[in-house]
């Protein structure tokens, strides 16, 4: 019994889209960080274990970043004039450059996963750059941080400036020296990164959909997120159909778990190929509004069945705190909504994105109950809304005007963090 805790507190979570789910004064057990008892009042075989009281405070799940880019953390809330072809070309590319040098790298890096940490996200899946020293350092500090991650060395062999594209093989042998280092890690591990199919070439898509078959690794890379890069992708690949298609022609696209950040402008065809249970649509709605992409019908998807998760999508969105991109999920569906009622997303919808979703795709997480792992954050609000509020209030407060003030414990499969 000597690996088993508990933690009190009012747990709050979305067991289904539909509604949260809320047990006042209750009670998690845990055993190896597996939970294994969520109740209202503690059994009589786990009196004698030390209680870890969080008195009025909320116990919820933490949160999961599908998309973001750790190699454009710094660019966060700069460049917000451009639109998102340029902003690549003036802002992103010499800064993804610099973080080929291991110190300065180190030193972003570790701003980057303190600052995840901080605001409540407990996994991650981020792209570092197309440097495989850089992208190490960011392994490093995941490592280092102990919340969860999925790194993935940018690949990147043509249409982008020479300083930061690799010839194909280099790319993949600098992929392939990470997957190896970095297979068997518990908490970060590696996935099969092409930024997007405009900067691979044929040759490098179709190596990297076998390296990600033959390994079993996941792949991550952006889809139709806006209206020149689609066409830019029609003008490079007319051999294809549509977007999706090219990388699905190239073993990218569901053959091992992938997540596709935007799906803004997908044509039905797309809709019906993310309906394979291993895709996964990443809603970054902060991004699409700065490079000025336009709205993804997020609610539609999900009534369609596709899986749809939540992403802060740095540099594109200028927040790295996933309280923000929930709220900006349903801002954005609310702008929908004006002239489309059936648009808009619920609060317990986005937080399902970020928690349930999200947790989905690193395994058994996102949800309070039996046979999950716990991963959690206890909200220490204001007395003052304490006292006043519901419980469920208390949550749309926090997702609304919280921080990382608010945030008193972090716990990662059962371990309590380092307060930040
Ligand atoms: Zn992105």
């Amino acid at each position: 019994m000597n690996s088993v805790s508990v933690i009190k507190g009012h747990i709050v979570f979305t067991d289904s889209a539909s509604e949260f789910t809320i047990i006042e004064n209750g009670y998690i057990v845990s055993e190896n960080g597996s939970i294994i008892d969520v109740c209202d009042s503690l059994p009589e075989k786990y009196h004698g274990i030390d209680v870890t009281d969080y008195g009025d405070s909320l116990i919820i799940p933490g949160f999961y970043d599908l998309h973001n880019h750790a190699g454009q953390y710094l660019q966060c809330g700069t460049g917000m004039n451009k639109e998102l072809l340029d902003w690549l070309q003036d802002y992103t590319y010499k800064l993804e450059k610099d973080l080929a040098d291991p110190e300065y790298a180190h030193r972003v890096y570790s701003r980057y996963v303190e600052d995840l940490c901080k605001y409540g996200t407990l996994g991650a899946c981020a792209f570092a750059t197309s440097s495989t020293v850089g992208t190490e350092c960011l392994f490093e500090e995941f490592k280092k941080i102990g919340i969860r991650g999925f790194v993935g060395k940018v690949n990147m062999d043509c249409n982008a400036p020479d300083f930061i594209i690799e010839e194909a093989q280099k790319s993949l042998e600098g992929t392939r020296y990470l997957v190896e280092k970095y297979k068997d890690e518990p908490l970060v591990r590696p996935i099969i990164t092409p930024r997007f199919a405009p900067t691979s070439t044929r040759e490098a898509l179709k190596m990297l959909g076998e390296m990600a078959v033959a390994n079993g690794l996941p792949v991550q890379s952006h889809l139709s997120e806006n209206r020149a890069e689609i066409e830019w992708v029609r003008e490079l690949f007319p051999e294809y159909a549509n977007y999706a298609s090219v990388y699905a022609g190239n073993q990218l696209f569901g053959d091992t778990p992938t997540l596709m950040a935007h799906g803004v402008y997908l044509t039905e065809e797309e809709v019906e190929m993310c309906r394979n249970g291993n895709v996964y649509l990443v809603h970054c709605p902060d991004s699409n509004i700065n490079v000025r992409s336009g709205i993804a019908p997020v609610k539609e998807f999900l009534n369609r069945g596709l899986k749809v998760g939540l992403g802060s999508d740095i540099a594109g969105g200028h927040k790295i705190q996933m309280n923000e991109a929930i709220v900006r999920a349903v801002q954005s569906s609310k702008i929908l909504a004006v002239d489309k009622p059936d648009a808009q997303l619920s609060l317990s919808e986005a937080f399902y994105m970020a928690t349930v979703t999200g947790g989905g795709f690193f395994g058994r997480m996102g949800k309070l109950k039996r046979d999950y792992q716990l991963d959690a954050l206890v909200i220490d609000d204001d007395p003052l809304y304490k006292e006043r509020y519901s419980l469920e209030d208390r949550l749309e407060k926090f997702l609304y005007i919280g921080d990382d003030r608010w945030i008193a414990a972090r716990y990662v499969g059962g371990k309590l963090l380092k307060p930040g």
